[in-house]
């Protein structure tokens, strides 16, 4: 408990530092990408000095995905919370999902028909869900099954222990598991810190769950990590239920796991 506590409070300490850089960060970003534009205008017709300006452009716009991954672990992003239907946001990413895996990992739906609606920011949810997708499919390299379940939980369902970060209430729980490689226990505790990665140079920025982390921190809800060497990881996202229903509700046939998008 007390380690776990000394985590947390560490976790608070880098999300602020890191959240207060990349805000002026981005602000620099903002004003290199702006004269990018201007100087892609102004150079029109000269092409060698135009490709010089969207080498500018690419590394500007590189630089300010980086740094919305660190605004969102500092919990520094503006988020538009509103009631989400996760089940229907799940399916309608169905074909990203699947082209993002591609064709040697299967997709299996396992989606509680009677799911609360939660109270969250739908595009980050998206964002957050890209970010663990692309996390299962680098663990999967020989193929395999990534799980997407969603399912209704209330305070006292859950391990206090293991969650005493959380206050009681209700929550929409979204599961995504994978029968990857795992993840070394030595490692668990630092998959969610900024730039800690174990997939190498030019390949991993370390900055995928720190996203979710500050996600669902921000949203009122909290992420946790289990995962077994050789067997496969689960990173399961507890967000707050909605007590308003999602407006505009899909047709039913939409909602189907096996209905063509
Ligand atoms: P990145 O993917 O850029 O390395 P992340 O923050 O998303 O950054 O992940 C940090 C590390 O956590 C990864 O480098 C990897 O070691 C580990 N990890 C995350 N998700 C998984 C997973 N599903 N299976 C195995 N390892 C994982």
């Amino acid at each position: 408990m007390a380690l776990q506590l000394q985590h947390a409070q560490r976790m608070e300490a880098v999300g602020q530092l890191t959240g207060g850089l990349a805000h002026d960060f981005n602000n620099l970003l903002t004003v290199i990408q702006g004269n990018a534009d201007l100087l892609q205008e102004v150079l029109d017709g000269q092409p060698e000095l135009l490709a010089l300006a969207e080498l500018i452009q690419k590394a500007s716009l590189k630089g300010s995905r980086l740094t919305q991954q660190l605004l969102a672990f500092g919990r520094k992003q503006t988020l538009t919370p509103e009631p989400t239907n996760i089940n229907r946001l799940l399916l309608e990413s169905k074909l990203l999902i699947s082209r993002t895996l591609g064709e040697h990992i299967n997709i299996r739906f396992d989606l509680d028909d009677k799911l609360w609606p939660a109270l969250i920011d739908p595009g980050q949810l998206e964002g957050a869900l890209l970010n663990l997708v692309i996390n299962a499919r680098d663990a999967m390299p020989d193929g395999g099954t990534l799980t997407l379940k969603t399912t209704n939980l209330q305070f006292s369902n859950l391990d206090n222990s293991k969650y005493h970060e959380l206050p009681a209430g209700d929550y929409v729980m979204l599961e995504v598991a994978d029968t990857g490689v795992g993840i070394d226990p030595c490692i668990l505790e630092q998959v969610f810190e900024p730039f800690f990665t174990t997939k190498g140079a030019g390949k991993g920025t370390g900055l995928g769950l720190s996203m979710v982390f500050g996600f669902t921190k921000q949203s009122g809800g909290h992420v946790a990590v289990e995962s077994e060497s050789e067997k496969g990881t689960k990173i399961m996202m507890y967000l707050p239920r909605s007590r308003e229903e999602e407006r505009d509700e899909p047709e039913a046939e939409a909602l189907r796991p096996d209905s063509p998008k």
